[in-house]
């Protein structure tokens, strides 16, 4: 038996059927229900898919209400980009289509808002055109039944994935296979739980085989960050205080209070800029802290300074701290760790 075939079998036991969109499925209607489920859940778009078709029950009525309109009804479904092409795509249906949703997969592809996916899933779940669709829930069961390793997002791994799409579709009952494989994704191949027991491709699902259905698809990889270097003085006088300055409010740690950071001149010559006369000085270990965008390696050097010095620099936005003091200011993480080995080393 072939995939679709046993597919469309477990479909007319347990496939869903009772949808709001699933009766009288126009490519109307079921255009405003895929691109609404694009991001949300069923459960969620049923009340919104509703209203919209009561207040919208064709095209024409789409096209000519207000962008604002369109945008009210949609409200609290977010991705209202999704809302303001469905707009403009009705429009486009109005002017260039006689207010006719086309039946070619060219033209409904030309239509904003609508990939190969979603223009596939229309023409088959309403037309019952053979048209393959590969949205999250099917690259998730094709991946795990063909265990096709890596990311879907890669331009190989999406054309196989397409192929494999392309090559289970079934001649007919088109509408009916592509109704069930996105069913088997959504409610037994689940991303985090699957439920092989229950599934009709079990025997021949080759991550199932090798009791790794997890592994597929691959998620999307790290992106490699940047990497920048800083040096971070710790300044310490004898009264064992730290100097800290409070960082500008934009930017990174902004207003927080950090180490000072020293730019493109020597110790001795920052030293001197701010009137302090350096006794000894030691470079320490550097440490990375990894933010979103970017990784940050800190070269952290303890300065030790008279503490006859310290005064001069008592100035705004510049603070001598008693190290055992300095857990009752907003520290950034790793300031916090050099002050916490600072305080191991005194
Ligand atoms: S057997 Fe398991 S991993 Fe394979 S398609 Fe079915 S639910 Fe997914």
């Amino acid at each position: 038996m072939s995939f679709a075939a046993r597919l469309l079998a477990w479909y007319d036991d347990h496939g869903r059927k009772n949808l709001p969109w699933q009766h009288d499925p126009t490519p109307y209607r079921v255009w405003v229900s895929e691109v609404m489920l694009q991001q949300t859940q069923v459960a969620t778009v049923i009340p919104y898919f509703e209203r919209f078709m009561a207040r919208f029950p064709a095209i024409s009525d789409l096209a000519a209400a207000s962008v604002d309109e369109v945008l009210a009804l949609w409200s609290g479904l977010g991705y209202y980009s999704r809302a303001r092409n469905l707009h403009r795509a009705a429009v486009q249906i109005a002017t260039q289509h006689g207010g006719v949703f086309p039946s070619e997969l060219e033209q409904v592809l030309a239509l904003p808002g609508i990939g190969r996916s979603t223009a596939g899933a229309i023409l088959a779940l309403s037309r019952n055109q053979r048209h393959p669709i590969l949205d999250g829930n099917v690259r998730r069961v094709l991946a795990r039944y063909h265990a096709i390793g890596g990311w879907p997002g890669e331009a190989e791994v999406e054309r196989l994935l397409w192929q494999k799409a392309e090559e289970h579709t079934p001649a007919e009952r088109v509408a009916h296979y592509t109704q069930a494989i996105m069913d088997l994704g959504a409610t037994l191949c689940t991303r985090s739980r699957p439920r092989c027991g229950d599934c009709p491709q079990a025997a021949a699902c080759a991550a199932h085989a090798a009791g790794e259905p997890l592994r597929y698809p691959a998620p999307r990889p790290r992106k490699t960050l940047p990497e920048r270097r800083t040096t971070l003085l710790l300044v310490t006088n004898d009264r064992g205080e730290v100097l800290l300055e409070q960082r500008p409010p934009s930017g990174i740690w902004g207003g927080l209070w950090t180490l000072p950071e020293l730019g493109d001149e020597s110790v001795a010559q920052w030293c001197r800029r701010r009137g302090l006369g350096a006794q000894e000085e030691t470079a320490w270990p550097s440490l990375r802290h990894t933010f979103s965008h970017f990784h940050l390696d800190i070269a952290p050097r303890h300065v030790q300074v008279a503490a006859a010095d310290s005064a001069v620099m008592e100035a705004a936005g510049a603070v001598w701290y008693k190290t055992e003091l300095c857990d009752q200011l907003g520290l950034p993480a790793p300031i916090k760790r050099l002050l916490a080995r600072l305080g191991r080393d005194e």
